[in-house]
């Protein structure tokens, strides 16, 4: 009996340790270095660093963007930014030739754009950035417009919440608001991806490359355990 409430009480102590002494991190893009901040729903105690406003798949694209020539592959390219973040922005502005954002919302980005049908030119663009997009979309017709617009040596970023241990993506009819948040967890999510997302992007045409930030930097710079960030390359014969 007094085991157990012993036992208890140190439960309780770390519980409370835990959430009001949360580790610190570091930022690698503005490299403010102390305690992240909450966001999302639901929220995320860690997910916000509270000088440049980065979130988790931000810090994650610029560790990527910092490996070896990752950065020269941007040169002299257009590149189109689909549900575009300000974060994301400036860390890859810097590197491309020109950049244009898109968005399906009118008034959100320069370009209104159904990225299930894209009224663009095909081989025009030479790199694409889509995070958090497909989860939203028919990802079928998507990812085939943006294999068709890319040019021979462009590339996409792709980006989407995914159940690492599920084999195969969640699916199911949902017409309804309180139905997509039941299945989906969000009120205009269409499905909850599994690690069949890479043969779906292959089957869009492209090579697939996954990029996985280490356990070390996971806990360092405060990434999603387990995130990962996909780079697709159009394969033409
Ligand atoms: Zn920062």
């Amino acid at each position: 009996m007094l085991g157990r409430l012993i036992w208890r009480a140190k439960q309780a102590v770390h519980t409370l340790r835990n959430a009001t002494r949360p580790e610190k991190r570091s930022c690698p893009i503005c490299q403010y270095e102390g305690l992240f901040g909450p966001f999302g729903f639901p929220v995320r105690p860690e997910a916000q660093c509270p000088k440049c406003k980065s979130l988790e798949r931000h810090r994650q694209l610029a560790l990527w963007l910092e490996r070896d020539g990752n950065k020269a592959r941007f040169a002299g390219k257009r590149l189109l930014h689909f549900a575009p973040e300000k974060a994301i922005e400036t860390l890859l502005r810097p590197h491309v030739e020109s950049y244009v954002t898109a968005d399906l919302e009118p008034g959100v980005a320069e370009l209104v754009i159904n990225i299930e049908q894209i009224d663009m030119a095909d081989k025009s663009v030479g790199v694409i950035v889509c995070s958090h997009v497909l989860e939203h979309v028919d990802d079928a017709k998507a990812l085939r417009e943006l294999e068709r617009i890319l040019t021979d040596d462009g590339f996409a970023l792709l980006m989407v919440p995914m159940v690492h241990h599920w084999e195969k993506s969640f699916e199911r009819p949902a017409p309804t608001v309180a139905e997509r948040i039941k299945y989906f967890g969000q009120f205009d999510h269409i499905r909850r991806y599994g690690r069949d997302f890479v043969e779906r992007v292959k089957d869009a045409g492209f090579a697939v490359e996954a990029y996985s930030p280490t356990p070390e930097e996971c806990i360092e710079y405060g990434l999603g355990l387990g995130a990962v960030m996909y780079v697709a390359e159009p394969q033409r014969g």
